[in-house]
Protein backbone atom coordinates (compact mmCIF):
# COMPACT_ATOMS: atom_id res chain seq x y z
CA UNK A 1 0.00 0.00 0.00
CA UNK A 2 1.09 3.59 -0.60
CA UNK A 3 1.48 5.69 1.90
CA UNK A 4 -1.09 7.76 3.35
CA UNK A 5 -0.05 11.50 2.37
CA UNK A 6 -2.71 12.74 3.95
CA UNK A 7 -2.56 11.30 7.72
CA UNK A 8 -1.86 14.41 10.24
CA UNK A 9 -0.26 12.00 12.61
CA UNK A 10 2.82 10.88 10.06
CA UNK A 11 2.78 15.04 8.88
CA UNK A 12 2.93 16.20 12.78
CA UNK A 13 5.47 13.48 13.83
CA UNK A 14 8.09 14.23 11.27
CA UNK A 15 8.03 17.74 12.54
CA UNK A 16 7.76 17.89 15.93
CA UNK A 17 3.52 18.08 16.57
CA UNK A 18 2.92 21.33 15.62
CA UNK A 19 -0.16 22.09 14.10
CA UNK A 20 -0.19 23.09 10.20
CA UNK A 21 3.61 22.08 10.03
CA UNK A 22 3.06 22.50 6.26
CA UNK A 23 1.85 25.79 6.62
CA UNK A 24 4.71 27.04 8.90
CA UNK A 25 7.16 25.89 6.35
CA UNK A 26 4.90 27.63 3.23
CA UNK A 27 4.77 31.00 4.99
CA UNK A 28 9.22 30.76 4.70
CA UNK A 29 8.79 30.37 0.94
CA UNK A 30 7.62 32.31 -1.52
CA UNK A 31 4.82 32.43 -3.82
CA UNK A 32 6.97 31.52 -7.03
CA UNK A 33 8.89 29.24 -4.88
CA UNK A 34 5.37 27.31 -4.08
CA UNK A 35 4.45 27.18 -7.36
CA UNK A 36 7.96 25.81 -8.88
CA UNK A 37 7.10 22.91 -6.20
CA UNK A 38 4.17 22.35 -7.35
CA UNK A 39 5.17 22.17 -10.78
CA UNK A 40 7.77 19.52 -10.26
CA UNK A 41 5.55 17.54 -8.04
CA UNK A 42 3.66 17.18 -11.49
CA UNK A 43 0.08 18.11 -9.22
CA UNK A 44 -2.85 18.26 -11.21
CA UNK A 45 -6.37 19.50 -11.14
CA UNK A 46 -7.85 16.77 -9.20
CA UNK A 47 -11.39 17.29 -10.07
CA UNK A 48 -11.76 16.46 -13.37
CA UNK A 49 -9.79 18.10 -16.24
CA UNK A 50 -6.43 17.68 -14.83
CA UNK A 51 -5.12 21.09 -16.16
CA UNK A 52 -1.92 21.77 -14.16
CA UNK A 53 -2.39 23.24 -10.80
CA UNK A 54 0.87 25.37 -11.65
CA UNK A 55 -0.40 26.80 -14.63
CA UNK A 56 -3.23 28.01 -12.57
CA UNK A 57 -1.87 29.66 -10.40
CA UNK A 58 0.82 31.45 -12.61
CA UNK A 59 -2.13 33.20 -14.65
CA UNK A 60 -3.28 34.07 -10.94
CA UNK A 61 0.16 35.41 -9.72
CA UNK A 62 0.00 37.59 -13.04
CA UNK A 63 -2.75 39.21 -11.77
CA UNK A 64 -2.56 42.93 -10.85
CA UNK A 65 -5.30 43.48 -8.34
CA UNK A 66 -4.80 43.57 -4.93
CA UNK A 67 -7.88 41.76 -3.81
CA UNK A 68 -7.78 38.11 -4.93
CA UNK A 69 -9.64 35.43 -4.13
CA UNK A 70 -9.28 31.03 -3.63
CA UNK A 71 -12.37 29.12 -3.65
CA UNK A 72 -12.20 25.35 -2.83
CA UNK A 73 -14.58 23.09 -4.61
CA UNK A 74 -15.66 20.94 -2.33
CA UNK A 75 -19.29 19.73 -3.92
CA UNK A 76 -18.33 16.56 -5.40
CA UNK A 77 -21.16 16.56 -7.88
CA UNK A 78 -19.94 13.81 -10.09
CA UNK A 79 -21.82 11.02 -9.27
CA UNK A 80 -20.37 7.93 -7.52
CA UNK A 81 -16.79 9.98 -6.45
CA UNK A 82 -16.74 10.09 -2.56
CA UNK A 83 -13.03 11.22 -2.33
CA UNK A 84 -13.28 14.94 -1.46
CA UNK A 85 -15.85 13.61 1.39
CA UNK A 86 -13.77 11.09 2.45
CA UNK A 87 -11.06 13.73 2.69
CA UNK A 88 -13.31 16.09 4.44
CA UNK A 89 -14.56 13.23 7.06
CA UNK A 90 -11.27 12.14 8.00
CA UNK A 91 -8.56 14.81 7.04
CA UNK A 92 -10.69 18.04 7.57
CA UNK A 93 -7.06 19.57 8.78
CA UNK A 94 -5.19 18.45 5.71
CA UNK A 95 -8.00 20.06 3.66
CA UNK A 96 -7.31 23.50 5.45
CA UNK A 97 -3.93 23.62 5.58
CA UNK A 98 -3.91 22.88 1.70
CA UNK A 99 -6.36 25.49 0.81
CA UNK A 100 -3.99 28.13 3.04
CA UNK A 101 -1.02 26.75 1.55
CA UNK A 102 -2.67 28.14 -2.32
CA UNK A 103 -4.29 31.19 -0.49
CA UNK A 104 -0.81 32.00 0.70
CA UNK A 105 0.67 31.26 -3.15
CA UNK A 106 -1.97 32.84 -4.81
CA UNK A 107 -1.89 35.97 -2.22
CA UNK A 108 -5.44 35.61 -1.39
CA UNK A 109 -7.05 37.48 1.27
CA UNK A 110 -10.19 35.54 1.24
CA UNK A 111 -10.43 31.77 0.97
CA UNK A 112 -13.97 29.98 0.38
CA UNK A 113 -14.46 26.61 1.03
CA UNK A 114 -18.26 25.63 -0.64
CA UNK A 115 -19.35 22.22 0.60
CA UNK A 116 -23.01 20.27 -0.09
CA UNK A 117 -25.09 21.11 2.60
CA UNK A 118 -26.15 17.92 2.67
CA UNK A 119 -22.36 16.90 3.80
CA UNK A 120 -23.45 18.10 7.73
CA UNK A 121 -20.38 15.87 9.30
CA UNK A 122 -17.81 17.54 7.01
CA UNK A 123 -19.04 21.22 7.00
CA UNK A 124 -18.95 20.67 11.39
CA UNK A 125 -15.39 19.11 10.81
CA UNK A 126 -14.32 22.14 9.20
CA UNK A 127 -15.27 24.58 11.26
CA UNK A 128 -13.50 22.83 13.85
CA UNK A 129 -10.29 22.78 12.04
CA UNK A 130 -10.99 26.49 11.14
CA UNK A 131 -11.22 27.20 14.69
CA UNK A 132 -7.64 25.53 15.30
CA UNK A 133 -6.35 27.84 13.05
CA UNK A 134 -7.68 30.70 14.77
CA UNK A 135 -6.26 29.68 18.02
CA UNK A 136 -2.41 29.15 16.27
CA UNK A 137 -0.56 32.23 15.96
CA UNK A 138 -0.22 31.56 11.95
CA UNK A 139 -3.96 32.96 11.76
CA UNK A 140 -2.44 36.93 12.09
CA UNK A 141 -1.44 36.13 8.52
CA UNK A 142 -3.60 33.24 7.52
CA UNK A 143 -6.78 34.59 4.99
CA UNK A 144 -10.54 35.41 6.13
CA UNK A 145 -11.50 31.59 5.66
CA UNK A 146 -15.56 31.41 4.74
CA UNK A 147 -17.35 27.92 4.79
CA UNK A 148 -20.72 28.07 1.91
CA UNK A 149 -23.09 25.30 1.35
CA UNK A 150 -24.21 24.68 -2.34
CA UNK A 151 -26.94 21.97 -3.74
CA UNK A 152 -26.22 18.51 -5.34
CA UNK A 153 -26.91 20.10 -8.70
CA UNK A 154 -24.72 18.47 -11.14
CA UNK A 155 -23.68 21.65 -13.13
CA UNK A 156 -22.58 23.60 -9.91
CA UNK A 157 -19.36 21.69 -9.77
CA UNK A 158 -18.51 23.41 -12.96
CA UNK A 159 -16.21 26.57 -11.40
CA UNK A 160 -17.96 29.70 -12.94
CA UNK A 161 -21.23 27.91 -12.13
CA UNK A 162 -19.92 27.80 -8.64
CA UNK A 163 -18.91 31.63 -8.27
CA UNK A 164 -22.44 32.72 -9.47
CA UNK A 165 -23.94 30.58 -6.61
CA UNK A 166 -21.30 32.34 -3.94
CA UNK A 167 -22.69 35.43 -5.65
CA UNK A 168 -26.08 34.39 -4.86
CA UNK A 169 -27.04 34.09 -8.20
CA UNK A 170 -28.79 30.70 -10.06
CA UNK A 171 -26.36 27.43 -11.33
CA UNK A 172 -25.59 28.92 -14.71
CA UNK A 173 -22.23 28.61 -16.20
CA UNK A 174 -20.76 31.89 -17.58
CA UNK A 175 -19.59 32.78 -20.89
CA UNK A 176 -15.53 33.25 -20.92
CA UNK A 177 -13.62 35.19 -21.17
CA UNK A 178 -13.25 36.66 -18.95
CA UNK A 179 -12.08 33.31 -16.86
CA UNK A 180 -12.87 33.13 -13.23
CA UNK A 181 -8.79 33.63 -12.74
CA UNK A 182 -8.62 37.09 -14.27
CA UNK A 183 -12.46 37.73 -13.17
CA UNK A 184 -14.62 35.63 -10.87
CA UNK A 185 -16.16 36.68 -7.10
CA UNK A 186 -16.74 40.74 -7.12
CA UNK A 187 -15.38 40.48 -10.22
CA UNK A 188 -11.71 40.07 -8.57
CA UNK A 189 -9.01 37.39 -9.55
CA UNK A 190 -10.76 34.14 -7.88
CA UNK A 191 -8.52 30.44 -8.22
CA UNK A 192 -10.86 27.77 -8.00
CA UNK A 193 -9.34 24.60 -7.14
CA UNK A 194 -10.43 20.90 -5.54
CA UNK A 195 -10.29 20.00 -2.22
CA UNK A 196 -8.48 16.78 -3.17
CA UNK A 197 -5.79 18.89 -5.07
CA UNK A 198 -5.24 20.87 -2.21
CA UNK A 199 -4.65 18.16 0.50
CA UNK A 200 -1.84 16.73 -1.55
CA UNK A 201 0.01 20.26 -0.65
CA UNK A 202 0.83 19.56 2.64
CA UNK A 203 2.90 16.87 1.62
CA UNK A 204 4.58 18.42 -1.41
CA UNK A 205 5.75 21.46 0.94
CA UNK A 206 6.76 18.89 4.22
CA UNK A 207 8.40 16.58 1.73
CA UNK A 208 9.25 18.16 -1.60
CA UNK A 209 8.83 17.19 -5.11
CA UNK A 210 11.03 14.42 -5.83
CA UNK A 211 9.45 12.13 -2.19
CA UNK A 212 5.67 12.81 -3.82
CA UNK A 213 6.74 11.52 -7.60
CA UNK A 214 8.16 8.82 -5.63
CA UNK A 215 5.18 7.44 -4.00
CA UNK A 216 4.61 5.85 -7.52
CA UNK A 217 6.58 3.44 -8.94
CA UNK A 218 6.61 5.38 -12.26
CA UNK A 219 7.65 8.86 -10.41
CA UNK A 220 4.39 10.38 -11.36
CA UNK A 221 2.83 11.20 -7.62
CA UNK A 222 -0.45 9.38 -6.57
CA UNK A 223 -4.25 10.79 -7.48
CA UNK A 224 -7.74 9.28 -5.06
CA UNK A 225 -9.90 6.96 -6.84
CA UNK A 226 -13.31 5.91 -6.16
CA UNK A 227 -13.87 2.40 -7.31
CA UNK A 228 -17.96 1.50 -7.71
CA UNK A 229 -19.68 -1.33 -5.88
CA UNK A 230 -18.81 -3.65 -7.92
CA UNK A 231 -15.49 -4.14 -7.22
CA UNK A 232 -14.05 -6.45 -4.26
CA UNK A 233 -12.70 -2.99 -2.46
CA UNK A 234 -15.20 -0.57 -3.31
CA UNK A 235 -14.64 2.76 -1.90
CA UNK A 236 -11.83 5.39 -1.58
CA UNK A 237 -8.19 4.45 -2.24
CA UNK A 238 -4.50 6.27 -2.55
CA UNK A 239 -3.82 4.57 -6.52
CA UNK A 240 -0.33 5.79 -8.00
CA UNK A 241 -0.35 7.16 -11.34
CA UNK A 242 1.59 6.10 -13.89
CA UNK A 243 0.85 1.97 -13.66
CA UNK A 244 -1.64 0.05 -16.04
CA UNK A 245 -5.22 0.67 -15.79
CA UNK A 246 -4.99 -3.47 -15.08
CA UNK A 247 -3.23 -2.98 -12.15
CA UNK A 248 -5.34 -0.23 -10.95
CA UNK A 249 -8.12 -2.34 -11.32
CA UNK A 250 -6.49 -5.99 -9.60
CA UNK A 251 -4.50 -4.21 -6.92
CA UNK A 252 -6.23 -1.43 -5.67
CA UNK A 253 -10.03 -2.18 -6.61
CA UNK A 254 -9.97 -6.04 -5.85
CA UNK A 255 -10.96 -6.84 -9.37
CA UNK A 256 -14.86 -7.35 -9.63
CA UNK A 257 -17.12 -8.72 -7.30
CA UNK A 258 -18.53 -11.14 -9.35
CA UNK A 259 -15.46 -12.44 -10.34
CA UNK A 260 -16.53 -12.77 -14.22
CA UNK A 261 -14.34 -11.22 -17.16
CA UNK A 262 -14.53 -7.38 -17.39
CA UNK A 263 -15.71 -6.45 -20.41
CA UNK A 264 -15.79 -2.30 -20.17
CA UNK A 265 -14.37 0.03 -18.06
CA UNK A 266 -15.00 3.69 -17.78
CA UNK A 267 -11.93 5.14 -15.87
CA UNK A 268 -12.89 8.54 -15.24
CA UNK A 269 -16.63 9.53 -14.38
CA UNK A 270 -19.53 9.82 -16.59
CA UNK A 271 -17.91 12.16 -19.36
CA UNK A 272 -14.68 9.71 -20.00
CA UNK A 273 -14.65 7.26 -22.70
CA UNK A 274 -15.24 3.18 -22.52
CA UNK A 275 -12.27 0.96 -22.86
CA UNK A 276 -12.62 -2.54 -23.57
CA UNK A 277 -10.71 -5.59 -21.87
CA UNK A 278 -8.07 -5.67 -24.60
CA UNK A 279 -6.96 -1.82 -23.65
CA UNK A 280 -6.42 -2.12 -20.08
CA UNK A 281 -2.94 -2.51 -20.31
CA UNK A 282 -3.07 1.51 -20.71
CA UNK A 283 -1.40 3.82 -18.37
CA UNK A 284 -3.26 5.23 -15.76
CA UNK A 285 -2.39 8.98 -15.76
CA UNK A 286 -4.01 11.70 -17.36
CA UNK A 287 -2.34 11.89 -20.83
CA UNK A 288 -2.36 8.56 -22.20
CA UNK A 289 -5.74 7.66 -21.13
CA UNK A 290 -6.98 10.94 -23.13
CA UNK A 291 -4.71 9.45 -25.97
CA UNK A 292 -6.40 5.73 -25.68
CA UNK A 293 -9.67 8.10 -26.08
CA UNK A 294 -10.79 8.25 -22.42
CA UNK A 295 -9.72 10.57 -19.21
CA UNK A 296 -9.00 9.99 -15.77
CA UNK A 297 -11.62 12.71 -15.04
CA UNK A 298 -12.08 13.07 -10.69
CA UNK A 299 -11.35 8.95 -10.48
CA UNK A 300 -14.67 7.15 -10.31
CA UNK A 301 -13.90 4.13 -11.94
CA UNK A 302 -16.37 2.03 -13.13
CA UNK A 303 -16.34 -1.60 -14.53
CA UNK A 304 -18.82 -3.54 -16.19
CA UNK A 305 -18.14 -7.68 -16.15
CA UNK A 306 -18.97 -10.33 -19.56
CA UNK A 307 -22.50 -9.97 -18.97
CA UNK A 308 -23.39 -6.39 -19.19
CA UNK A 309 -25.51 -5.15 -21.71
CA UNK A 310 -23.79 -1.79 -22.81
CA UNK A 311 -27.08 0.00 -24.82
CA UNK A 312 -28.54 -0.19 -20.95
CA UNK A 313 -25.17 1.55 -19.83
CA UNK A 314 -25.11 3.84 -22.87
CA UNK A 315 -28.73 4.92 -21.97
CA UNK A 316 -27.97 5.50 -18.17
CA UNK A 317 -25.41 7.47 -19.10
CA UNK A 318 -27.53 9.72 -21.77
CA UNK A 319 -29.98 10.20 -19.35
CA UNK A 320 -27.66 11.62 -16.67
CA UNK A 321 -26.57 14.37 -19.24
CA UNK A 322 -30.12 15.09 -20.46
CA UNK A 323 -30.86 15.67 -16.54
CA UNK A 324 -27.97 17.86 -15.92
CA UNK A 325 -27.88 20.21 -19.05
CA UNK A 326 -28.92 23.83 -17.02
CA UNK A 327 -30.83 24.26 -20.45
CA UNK A 328 -28.61 27.57 -21.30
CA UNK A 329 -28.01 26.83 -24.37
CA UNK A 330 -30.49 25.40 -27.56
CA UNK A 331 -27.45 22.91 -28.87
CA UNK A 332 -26.63 21.35 -25.53
CA UNK A 333 -30.52 20.77 -24.76
CA UNK A 334 -31.20 19.31 -27.93
CA UNK A 335 -27.94 17.27 -28.50
CA UNK A 336 -28.78 15.94 -24.48
CA UNK A 337 -32.68 15.23 -25.51
CA UNK A 338 -31.50 13.63 -28.77
CA UNK A 339 -28.71 11.14 -27.56
CA UNK A 340 -30.87 10.43 -24.75
CA UNK A 341 -33.81 9.84 -26.58
CA UNK A 342 -31.61 7.48 -29.68
CA UNK A 343 -30.48 5.24 -26.64
CA UNK A 344 -33.82 5.04 -24.60
CA UNK A 345 -35.52 3.99 -27.95
CA UNK A 346 -32.60 1.45 -29.19
CA UNK A 347 -33.07 0.23 -25.14
CA UNK A 348 -36.80 -0.01 -25.92
CA UNK A 349 -36.19 -2.72 -29.23
CA UNK A 350 -37.47 0.52 -31.12
CA UNK A 351 -33.62 1.78 -32.42
CA UNK A 352 -32.38 0.95 -35.97
CA UNK A 353 -28.53 1.68 -36.81
CA UNK A 354 -29.85 4.40 -39.44
CA UNK A 355 -31.03 5.95 -36.29
CA UNK A 356 -27.63 5.55 -34.18
CA UNK A 357 -25.73 7.17 -37.56
CA UNK A 358 -27.83 10.25 -36.25
CA UNK A 359 -25.48 10.06 -32.91
CA UNK A 360 -22.09 11.44 -34.27
CA UNK A 361 -24.21 13.71 -36.76
CA UNK A 362 -25.65 15.23 -33.80
CA UNK A 363 -22.31 15.78 -31.30
CA UNK A 364 -19.96 17.02 -34.86
CA UNK A 365 -23.38 19.92 -35.03
CA UNK A 366 -23.28 21.26 -31.24
CA UNK A 367 -19.84 20.79 -30.92
CA UNK A 368 -18.99 24.42 -30.32
CA UNK A 369 -22.39 25.87 -28.93
CA UNK A 370 -22.19 25.74 -25.69
CA UNK A 371 -21.01 28.47 -22.87
CA UNK A 372 -19.43 26.00 -20.83
CA UNK A 373 -17.16 22.45 -21.25
CA UNK A 374 -20.27 20.62 -20.47
CA UNK A 375 -21.45 20.70 -23.94
CA UNK A 376 -18.34 18.21 -25.07
CA UNK A 377 -18.89 15.71 -22.27
CA UNK A 378 -21.71 13.52 -23.77
CA UNK A 379 -19.19 12.57 -27.30
CA UNK A 380 -16.40 10.32 -25.66
CA UNK A 381 -19.06 7.57 -23.80
CA UNK A 382 -21.19 7.83 -26.82
CA UNK A 383 -19.10 7.45 -29.57
CA UNK A 384 -16.62 4.92 -27.79
CA UNK A 385 -19.41 2.68 -26.68
CA UNK A 386 -21.39 2.65 -29.84
CA UNK A 387 -18.05 2.04 -31.73
CA UNK A 388 -16.97 -0.70 -29.23
CA UNK A 389 -19.51 -2.81 -28.19
CA UNK A 390 -21.50 -2.78 -31.52
CA UNK A 391 -22.59 -5.93 -31.38
CA UNK A 392 -24.84 -5.22 -28.02
CA UNK A 393 -26.65 -2.71 -30.10
CA UNK A 394 -26.98 -4.85 -33.42
CA UNK A 395 -28.95 -7.45 -30.41
CA UNK A 396 -31.36 -5.00 -29.79
CA UNK A 397 -31.49 -3.86 -33.45
CA UNK A 398 -32.51 -8.02 -34.24
CA UNK A 399 -35.08 -7.10 -31.37
CA UNK A 400 -36.28 -3.96 -33.51
CA UNK A 401 -36.69 -6.22 -36.32
CA UNK A 402 -37.91 -9.29 -35.31
CA UNK A 403 -41.35 -6.56 -33.96
CA UNK A 404 -41.24 -5.46 -37.33
CA UNK A 405 -41.78 -8.43 -38.75
CA UNK A 406 -44.58 -9.48 -36.56
CA UNK A 407 -46.48 -6.72 -36.38
S1 LIG B 1 -23.19 24.01 -22.40
FE1 LIG B 1 -24.96 23.01 -21.45
S2 LIG B 1 -24.51 22.98 -19.27
FE2 LIG B 1 -23.09 24.48 -20.21
S3 LIG B 1 -24.15 26.44 -20.04
FE3 LIG B 1 -24.75 25.58 -22.00
S4 LIG B 1 -26.67 24.45 -21.57
FE4 LIG B 1 -25.67 24.84 -19.62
Amino acid sequence: MIQDIFDRGELEAEVGQTAFPALRLAHRLSPEAIRDLIEQAGLVGKGGAGFPTCRKLALMQRQPDAVKYVVINGGEHEPGSGKDHHLLEHYPITVLEGALILAHAASAGVLHIALLQTAERAIENLKNAVRLLKEDSLSKCAPEVRISVVSESYIVGEESALLEVLSGRDPLPRQRPPHPVQAGLDGRPTLVQNVETVSHLPYIVLYGAASYRALSPAGAGVTLCTFGPEFVKEGVCLVPLGISLRDVLTIYGGGLKSGKKIKAVQPGGYSAGFLTNAELDVCFDHAPLREAGSALGCGVIRAFDEDQDMVSVAADVMDFFRQSCCGQCPGCRMQTQVLSRIMDQTLAGRGSEKLTRQVPVVIKANEDKGICGFIHMPAAPALSILKKFDEDFVRHFEVSTDKVVRE
